[in-house]
């Protein structure tokens, strides 16, 4: 009975690492990520247990055995490498948002370079409705690897599945790894074409959103 549960839930783990490795290859592929930068999680409520890339390590060579798995408090449970120096961030989000499951994190170009700007995206799209629940805003900067990082981006994923982190790059969350994922796609297609827009002439912002 007891060696059933242990098997199912190693099972359920190396599920859950397969999620993230396929994920964590899928955004680099797409140029979301850069060199090594960017980490992205699930979070297993229940056992309260983040499944999570390690910190500073080649995409293109990542496996399965490469993922990590910690507490809320960065105690390693399985896994041989370290955990993402942004395991707080990622702690943060999952202790005040009931609602968030995963969470993906890149420095993808465009939606970065506003970041850097400190310079909100309006509701220029129509996927920024559904998706992104409204406009980017930009979360205060704070040191990287620090739970203020997670903790200044709270108030705005409250009510928002991305934002900007200033000076840094994009969080995107949701229930389910594919939607923290296709959150953070949409998020640099909408800086893209927000730059592109800005660029050749002047974007205007869909009636009722102009918040
Ligand atoms: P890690 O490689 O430690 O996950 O750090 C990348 C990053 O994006 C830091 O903010
Ligand atoms: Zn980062």
């Amino acid at each position: 009975m007891e060696y059933t549960a242990e098997k199912n839930q190693a099972e359920d783990l190396s599920l859950w690492k397969q999620a993230v490795l396929r994920t964590a290859k899928k955004a680099y592929e797409e140029k979301l990520m850069a060199g090594t930068s960017g980490n992205l999680s699930v979070f297993c409520r229940r056992r309260g247990l983040m499944v999570i890339t390690p910190s500073s390590y080649d995409y293109s060579i990542m496996e399965e055995r490469d993922i990590v798995v910690t507490d809320l408090e960065g105690n390693v449970v399985e896994g041989c490498h370290k955990p993402s120096s942004e395991w707080r961030m990622h702690a943060e989000i999952y202790r005040h948002l009931d609602h968030v499951n995963a969470v993906v994190h890149t420095h993808s170009p465009y939606a970065t370079s506003f970041a850097v700007n400190h310079q909100e995206i309006p509701v220029i799209l129509i996927e920024m409705i559904p998706f992104l629940k409204g406009k980017l805003e930009v979360s205060p900067y704070a040191t990287q690897g620090s739970a203020q990082v997670g903790l200044n981006a709270v108030p705005i994923l409250e009510r928002k599945n991305a934002c900007l982190m200033a000076n840094h790059g994009v969080v995107a969350v949701g229930k389910t790894l594919d939607e923290a994922y296709i959150n953070s796609v949409y998020t640099e297609d909408t800086a893209k074409i927000y730059h592109m827009a800005l660029s050749s002439g002047q974007p205007v912002v869909i009636p009722g959103y102009e918040e």
